[in-house]
């Protein structure tokens, strides 16, 4: 990961907006050595150089005056505090990644997809009153009626990448967190943000995790979600690693009540077929392996 290059971006965004309306941050020599070697060896910084405002004027790139500085701003905060370490598989709690469907009862924090684009809207407090069809589409909820209805990123994605990028994603196709979690880095020259690229696919696919277990347990999800986690069965690949009776068993021994056996070999055979279905889920596992 060049780091350095991230680094030369943050510099540019910071230098226009610590010293405003000063034209010589605001253009940027091609022939620079640092611009050279740090921006333009690298497709996906001269890219990002455009998305920010930067026009291409040959020898120079020149920020309008009428640059919006807001997203300088966005861009600029992000980058400040991000670092590139791998996110641990996450644990949060099932009630911010429980996905409902249109027909289950809307709390605050609910996540609902539409019918219609299948991307991820996570609701607020007033928005969950107003959701009652059994059908529903992006245009029913009032903040995206004004600005796009189904062409507005996913929730879900955009809670990842943040607000400029999941505008590269949609551009890219990558219009959904579980497509960004079945992205491959290979299959991108994601130049300078490829550690970023790399811990964005973790986190969507640690998120999806979550949502697939709950998929696998279907109705007993409520009960049983939680208790699994405790017993480090948190993925597919969990749920397949012990044999049905000692499922049982490890929830006799240590949490109480205890699913029946035709449950847990439900639960197997439905991780099997998200196994077959979701290529990279094979990956995920929480038994460390024994040597
Ligand atoms: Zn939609």
């Amino acid at each position: 990961m060049e780091s350095a290059t991230v680094a030369t971006l943050k510099k540019i965004v910071d230098n226009v907006l610590l010293n405003e309306g000063e034209e010589k941050f605001m253009k940027l020599r091609r022939d620079n050595t640092v611009i050279r070697g740090k921006i333009m060896e690298y497709p996906a910084a001269i890219e990002t150089l455009h998305f920010l405002g930067f026009v291409d004027e040959g020898e120079v790139f020149v920020l309008p005056l009428n640059y919006d500085r807001e997203l300088l701003k966005s861009f600029a905060t992000r980058y400040s505090s991000r670092d590139n370490k791998r996110p641990v598989q996450t644990t949060s709690s099932s009630s911010t990644s429980k996905k409902a469907k249109s027909e289950d009862v809307l709390q605050l924090g609910t996540t609902v997809t539409c019918d219609a684009c299948q991307k991820a809207r996570i609701l607020s407090d007033d928005e969950t009153e107003s959701l009652t069809s059994s059908t529903w589409v992006c245009a029913n909820l009032s903040r995206l009626q004004s600005s796009g209805g189904c062409d507005v990123p996913d929730d879900e994605l955009r809670d990842i990448v943040g607000d400029q990028f999941v505008l590269v994603f949609e551009q890219m196709g990558i219009k959904l967190r579980s497509q960004l979690a079945a992205t491959s880095i290979d299959e991108y020259d994601a130049g300078p943000w490829e550690g970023y690229l790399d811990s964005w696919i973790q986190q969507a696919q640690g998120l999806e995790v979550i949502d697939i277990m709950t998929d696998i347990l279907g109705d007993d999800s409520s009960m049983y979600l939680d208790p699994l986690r405790t017993l480090s069965i948190c993925s597919p690949v969990d749920v397949l690693d012990h044999r049905p009776e000692s499922i049982v068993q490890l929830f006799i021994d240590r949490i109480g009540e205890p699913p029946s056996y035709c449950q847990v070999v439900r639960w197997q055979n439905n991780a099997r077929l998200k196994l077959d279905e979701i290529k990279w889920l094979a990956l995920w596992s929480s038994i460390p392996e024994v040597s």
